[in-house]
């Protein structure tokens, strides 16, 4: 089970505990946002924080 490492709390969060939030951009795709549930924090590539 991959999880995500919070650049701002530093607690490691379970993909399935993570707040997702689609929304539509210009050009015509989706957009995935992320926040932490903890500290609320936005992450816009969460690959990055992969664990
Ligand atoms: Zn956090």
């Amino acid at each position: 089970m991959p999880k995500i490492h919070c650049p701002d709390c530093s607690r490691d969060i379970g993909m399935h505990e993570l707040e997702g939030k689609t929304t539509t951009v210009r050009s015509g795709g989706f957009s995935t946002r992320y926040r932490c549930p903890f500290c609320r924090t936005d992450m816009d590539n969460i690959t990055d924080y992969l664990v």
